[in-house]
C-alpha cells in the first residue's frame, strides 16, 4: 500500500491550482493524497463549484474514490482507481471554467492507454482562467511539440453567469513526453489579434480591436492581423449571455507562440479591454522572453514528467509557478532550477523523470 501524500492546500499561492495539479498527479502516479486547508486564505475558502468540477472530472474518468467532495469542503482524500473512461460528457455547470477542468484532466489523459473524446460544458472565457482560445492556440501547440496531441473545437462560447459553452476535446496519448527548450527569442514574425463579441453592439468588438491594434503599431512598429468573431445572438451557436474579449498572439521566428488576453466586463470601456491585452503583450516583447507568465506555470507538470531537460525563459515568474514547482517536487524526485524572483522575469530548468504509463 502506497503511503498517502499529505498536501497543505494553502501552500504558496494557495489557490485552486494546487488542488487541480495535486489531483492530476495523484491520478497519474496512482498515489493517494489528502489535501487539507483547500483555498484556506481565500475569502470564499474550500471547493468552489469550478474546483469541485475539476476534481470530480478526474475522479470520474479514472475511477478514483474521493472523500469530502462537496462544494465548500476544505479537505479531500483522493484515492486513485484503475478505471479509464475516455469518452463522454462533462458538465462543469453554470459558467465554471472548462479550461480549468481541462488543466486537471489533460495531464491525466496524456498517459491513458487510448485516445480521449470528450464534450465539456461550462464557461469558455472566464476571468483569471485561461481563455479556451489560449488552450487551443498556445498551450496545445507546446504540448504537440512534446508529442502530446490534443484537438479543441469551440462549438459555443460560454460566458458568466449562465455559461453553457460547448467544447469538444480530443487527445492522443503519449508513450513518453519530449522535453521543451523555450529560451530563445529570435524576433517577432507576426502578431495576430483575435476579438470575439456576442450579444453586444458591433462597435464594442471594433473598438477593442482598434485600440489594441493601434497600440501594437505605435509601440512595436508591427502591423497585426485582426480577426473578429461577432455574433448578434440570433445564431444557432450564439452564447447564452453577452460577452467579449481579446487575445493577442505573437509568433516568433522559431515558431514559438505566446499570448496576452483580456476580457470585457460591464462598465469597462472597450478601449481598456484592448489596451490591457496590448500592454501585456508589449511588455512581454520588451522583456524578450518567449514564454508568457501563464504558460510558465501550466508547463511545470509536463516538464517534470517529460524525459530529459526542459527549460524556459518567461516574462514573469509568478507565485503560481513557484507554488506548482513546490507541489510537483513533493510528488516526484525532480529539482527545478529557478532563476529570478517572484514578479520579475526569469526562467526554470528541470530534468524530468521520463514518466511512462504503467503496463495494464
Ligand atoms: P482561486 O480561485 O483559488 O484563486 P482558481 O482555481 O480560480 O483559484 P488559480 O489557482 O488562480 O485558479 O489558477 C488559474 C490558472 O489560470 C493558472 O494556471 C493561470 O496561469 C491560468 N490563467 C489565468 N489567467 C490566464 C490568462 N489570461 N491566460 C492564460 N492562462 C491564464
Amino acid at each position: 500500500m502506497v503511503e498517502t501524500l499529505e498536501i497543505d492546500g494553502s501552500m504558496g499561492e494557495g489557490g485552486g491550482q494546487v488542488l487541480r495539479t495535486a489531483v492530476a498527479l495523484s491520478a497519474i502516479l496512482r498515489r493517494p493524497i489528502r489535501v487539507f486547508n483547500i483555498r484556506a486564505r481565500r475569502s470564499n475558502p474550500g471547493l468552489r463549484p469550478q474546483h469541485f468540477a475539476a476534481v470530480n472530472a478526474v475522479a470520474r474518468l479514472t475511477g478514483a474514490r474521493v472523500e469530502g467532495l462537496q462544494v465548500g469542503s476544505r479537505e479531500i482524500v483522493f484515492t486513485p482507481g484503475g478505471a479509464e473512461v475516455t469518452e463522454g460528457m462533462l458538465d462543469v455547470g453554470t459558467a465554471g471554467s472548462v479550461p480549468l477542468v481541462l488543466q486537471a484532466l489533460m495531464p491525466v489523459l496524456a498517459f491513458s492507454s487510448r485516445g480521449a473524446s470528450l464534450v465539456l460544458k461550462g464557461g469558455t472565457n472566464n476571468p483569471r482562467a485561461p481563455p479556451i482560445d489560449y488552450v487551443k492556440e498556445v498551450f496545445a501547440r507546446v504540448l504537440a511539440e512534446m508529442g502530446y496531441h490534443v484537438d479543441i473545437v469551440v462549438e459555443k462560447r460560454g460566458f458568466y453567469p449562465r455559461g453553457g459553452g460547448i467544447v469538444r476535446f480530443r487527445s492522443k496519448p503519449v508513450e513518453v513526453l519530449k522535453p521543451f527548450n523555450l529560451t530563445g527569442f529570435p524576433g517577432l514574425r507576426s502578431v495576430r489579434i483575435l476579438v470575439y463579441s456576442a450579444r453586444l453592439p458591433r462597435h464594442v468588438a471594433d473598438r477593442i480591436a482598434r485600440s489594441a491594434s493601434l497600440e501594437i503599431v505605435r509601440r512595436l512598429r508591427v502591423e497585426p492581423s485582426v480577426e473578429v468573431e461577432f455574433m448578434t445572438g440570433g445564431e444557432s451557436n450564439a452564447p447564452l449571455d453577452p460577452g467579449c474579449g481579446i487575445m493577442i498572439l505573437g509568433t516568433l521566428e522559431n515558431n514559438v507562440v505566446f499570448a496576452s488576453s483580456s476580457l470585457g466586463e460591464r462598465g469597462k470601456p472597450s478601449e481598456r479591454v484592448g489596451l490591457e491585452a496590448a500592454s501585456e503583450f508589449i511588455k512581454q516583447v520588451e522583456t524578450g522572453a518567449p514564454v508568457d507568465r501563464n504558460l510558465a506555470d501550466q508547463l511545470v507538470v509536463y516538464a517534470a514528467l517529460a524525459k530529459g531537460v526542459s527549460k524556459l525563459r518567461t516574462s514573469e515568474i509568478t507565485l503560481h509557478t513557484l507554488t506548482t514547482i513546490r507541489l510537483v517536487e513533493l510528488f516526484l524526485p525532480v529539482r527545478f532550477q529557478v532563476e529570478g524572483d517572484a514578479g520579475a522575469p526569469g526562467g526554470y530548468a528541470v530534468e524530468g523523470v521520463g514518466f511512462k504509463r504503467p503496463a495494464a
